[in-house]
């Protein structure tokens, strides 16, 4: 496999690997999980797509890069590319050098539960194999070009100045990717005004102009915006005051309300599941009845409300695993912004096969794209990008 890049998403229990060339078929990916378990175990797929399964006791990040890393030698990757949620000013892509760890640990307070999980795979794979070139891929960079006026918060300056309290934006891999994709499949790579519907556990929209973020509905941490499977989304912040006066509740857990027992979990009462919710919504459960609800309207609101930072709406791009997969969540946010000149086709979107790209609008006005999100293709192209421009300086 010439030219691979090792795509490596290392979380605080399990790391998300993608051995990934040039060619999207020759993909190898999987996942270690329950990481300093008995039950730590690496599952996954090889060339050809066969399943594999392998034990791996009580294995640390390292002892399962160190495994992982052995099986996949043989195909000579020539980088790895990190995954990395918060880059704090960090406007690209970087090759990972002391200064540039150095910055992601700086970041660690606006990101407490994702940064350090990165660091822990940085430090192993530049260990096990100091001959590689690695590169960080931040989640936040691509939101860097939105304009001031959108990141601040109306909060006192010096929050912003000397505590960096401003609005970064997540999912910037998967939004760059899709309104990429969408635009090039309309036949104007990067030109124009799109909107981009992220929707899986995490959700988040946003606004692209000529191939840049203008806005994002996620904030200083992803938790704000749109509803999600257990985030909250936007709450009045007085939410916080009213819990701690009222109730007593300290302020990890109104955090861990906010961010674990809300959302779709919290509205249905039933779970988090986007698909299970469909099915007990068919069946007459209320709660998924009314957490599909307040979802999608919530979803059109955000969209609605980022239309506003773009010159023009040349299209919409739906992607994750609900943006991909659910016609019904679909059809009912678009029943909202059929005002924008956003006709959808019924047909076209409910006979669009499961994660698969097409085109669901009506033939006027924007155009509506599905997309199915490639975080890892992305974070292995840009991670070759660094690369090549690092050598050729
Ligand atoms: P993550 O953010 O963890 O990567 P995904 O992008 O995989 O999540 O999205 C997971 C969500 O997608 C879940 O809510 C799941 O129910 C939903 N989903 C997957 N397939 C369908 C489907 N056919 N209909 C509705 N929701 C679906």
């Amino acid at each position: 496999m010439a030219k691979s890049v090792l795509v490596i998403n290392c979380g605080s229990s399990s790391i998300k690997y993608a051995l990934i060339s040039e060619r999207r078929e020759d993909r190898i990916y999987g996942l270690a999980e329950n990481l300093g378990s008995a039950d730590a175990r690496i599952k996954g797929v090889t060339v050809g797509g066969e399943p594999l399964e392998l034990s791996i006791p009580h294995a640390d990040h390292a002892k399962a890069l160190e495994t992982l890393l052995a099986r996949l030698a043989n195909y000579n990757p020539q980088a790895i590319g990190h995954r990395v949620v918060h880059g704090g000013n960090l406007t690209k892509a970087e090759l990972l050098t002391p200064e540039i760890v150095k910055r992601i640990e700086a970041a660690t307070p606006l990101a407490p539960l994702h940064n350090p999980a990165h660091l822990v795979g940085i430090e192993a794979t530049m260990r096990l194999f100091p001959e590689l070139p690695q590169v960080a891929v931040f989640d936040t960079a691509f939101h860097q070009t939105m304009p001031e006026y959108a990141y601040r918060y109306a909060l006192p300056q010096n929050l912003y100045t000397e505590h960096h309290v401003r609005r970064y934006g997540f999912h910037g891999t998967s939004h760059a990717y899709v309104t990429e994709r969408a635009s090039e499949l309309a036949g104007a790579k990067n030109q124009g005004g799109w909107l981009s519907a992220h929707l899986g556990n995490g959700s988040s929209t946003c606004a692209v102009w000529n191939g840049q973020s203008i806005d994002t509905s996620m904030g200083m941490t992803p938790l704000e915006g749109v509803v999600m499977g257990t985030r909250s989304g936007d709450v009045d912040p007085s939410l916080h005051l009213f819990l701690a006066s009222n109730l007593g509740w300290d302020i990890q857990k109104i955090d861990n309300m906010l961010n674990k027992e809300s959302g779709l979990l919290g509205l249905s009462g039933l779970s988090n599941d986007m698909r299970t919710l469909v099915d007990a919504s068919n069946d007459g459960h209320e709660g998924a009845t009314l957490a599909i609800e307040v979802f999608c309207y919530r979803l059109a609101k955000s969209l609605s409300a980022l239309s506003c930072g773009l010159p023009r709406l040349d299209g919409l791009v739906f992607t994750g695993g609900i943006g991909e997969n659910s016609a019904y969540v679909r059809e009912k946010t678009l029943g909202y912004l059929s005002h924008f000149g956003l006709q959808f086709s019924k047909e076209k979107n409910d006979a669009l096969p499961r994660g698969t790209e097409g085109r669901i609008d009506a033939g006027q006005g924007p155009q509506i794209w599905v997309v199915p999100t490639d975080e890892e293709g992305r974070i292995a192209k840009e991670t070759r990008q660094v690369v090549e421009q690092t050598v050729s300086a």
